[in-house]
């Protein structure tokens, strides 16, 4: 469309939002699908989160907050962060936003010029490479696969740095692959990035608490990069808080007065109410909500066993987060039911169609062969869409 501007032309719609919207209007069709597309915790918000914000509308935090949030809420965000990673920030380095994706917005808004580069281990977060873009930057991929749990190395990073890199930007826990990094692994990554002081490091950390194999480590961590790390988190995946949209960054001074800066002139302070109830939030004991863990744990282990028995599926046994990213590379160049299937995304297409189970392809996670299953939704969900794809597949004319 002529009338868009540049930057919108080179865009795309957001993978997951497509895919979870299709599965909404076949709903609304009368089809039974099962949606496992959208990540977010199906849960509840825990109930004295929301009587927190109940107060906090009668208290009447009806009015605009400081830009980069109230400074009890950032004062209790560096206080979880002194707590569960043992990182010493001041509420002046906190910019408290509409979710952690608003947060990655800021940080790269304040560092990308046109043309540098930004590193991407693929597979990645959707929206990553899109916000890029969206900076005029270019990202440069690190390809990893399911043999090495979809995790780069320290000499792959090195490589893959040039003159104009910028920054990396990641997840860990990740988002698709639900693989983390190691302690150990970190330290050798902290170790290049620390010899390129241009270099940022975005360290995507949403999904801290759900982790079932081990602790967490954030690279900011690690002394010789701290100065270099921007630290994104957020109220959505571990409070089931995604509507409430409330994230943060913790970062150098330079770069929180970057993010202030921008938030001032884009959307303001992020709603108050929902930053009250995130004071309550991370002030209560974890132990409290980590019934929600331990439910994403089950069915981790629930899917684990279902999605190893479906054919043509090489599955990877994620620690963290709540998606699976099977390799469906066996089905790449056949047809099934004579639909050809070229890539992931027709894969996931397929499934859609012939199995009625919503997921998402690869390829805008920056992996063609692979396709992500949140499996945040109920054991009786889970065990149908994995029966259905089974029996599909099975049942599939393959040429
Ligand atoms: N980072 C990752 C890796 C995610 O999966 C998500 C999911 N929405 C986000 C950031 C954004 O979360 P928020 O709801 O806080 O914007
Ligand atoms: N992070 C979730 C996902 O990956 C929510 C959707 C989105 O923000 O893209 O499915």
């Amino acid at each position: 469309m002529e009338k868009y501007a540049e930057r919108l032309r080179r865009l795309s719609f957001s993978q997951t939002f497509v895919m979870s919207n299709k599965v909404r209007e076949m709903k609304a069709n009368g089809l039974d699908v099962i949606s496992l597309t959208l990540g977010e915790p199906d849960f509840d918000v825990p109930r004295n989160i929301k009587k927190a914000a109940f107060e906090a509308i009668e208290n009447n935090f009806s009015h605009y907050s400081p830009v980069p949030g109230f400074l009890d809420l950032r004062q209790a965000i560096c206080d979880k962060l002194k707590r569960d990673n043992n990182l010493e920030y001041e509420p002046k380095q906190i910019c408290v936003s509409n979710g952690a994706k608003h947060a990655i917005i800021n940080v790269l808004s304040s560092i990308i010029n046109d043309g540098d580069e930004v590193i991407l281990p693929a597979p990645y977060w959707v929206s990553y490479d899109e916000m890029v873009k969206m900076m005029g930057g270019k990202s440069v991929f690190i390809e990893t696969s399911i043999e090495t749990d979809f995790k780069m190395t320290a000499e792959e990073l090195e490589k893959a740095i040039t003159p104009k890199t910028k920054a990396i930007l990641y997840s860990s826990p990740c988002n698709p692959s639900g693989s983390y990094y190691r302690y150990e692994e970190l330290e050798q990554i902290a170790s290049v990035v620390a010899r390129y002081p241009q270099i940022t490091i975005i360290s995507d950390e949403i999904y801290e608490y759900i982790n079932y194999g081990g602790k967490h480590t954030s690279i900011a961590e690690f002394p010789q990069v701290y100065e270099q790390t921007a630290v994104i988190n957020g109220m959505s995946k571990a409070f089931a808080m995604t509507g409430w949209r409330i994230g943060y960054s913790a970062c150098p001074v330079w770069l929180a007065e970057g993010c202030e800066k921008i938030q001032g002139q884009m959307t303001s302070g992020a709603n108050t109410m929902a930053q009250k109830a995130s004071i309550t939030a991370l002030q209560t004991d974890y132990s409290e909500y980590r019934y929600m863990i331990e439910a994403f744990r089950k069915r981790r282990d629930l899917v684990y066993g279902l999605m190893k028995e479906i054919p043509g599926f090489k599955v990877n046994y994620p620690e963290a987060a709540f998606y699976f990213f099977p390799d469906i590379s066996f089905y790449l160049g056949k047809t099934l039911n004579g639909i050809p299937i070229k890539d992931a995304d027709d894969f996931a297409m397929f499934l859609l169609d012939f199995a009625l189970v919503g997921s998402v392809g690869g390829v805008s996670f920056g992996n063609a062969e692979c396709i992500r299953f949140s499996y945040a939704a109920s054991e009786r969900e889970l065990t149908e869409a994995m029966k259905r794809i089974k029996e599909c597949l099975e049942n599939a004319v393959i040429s």
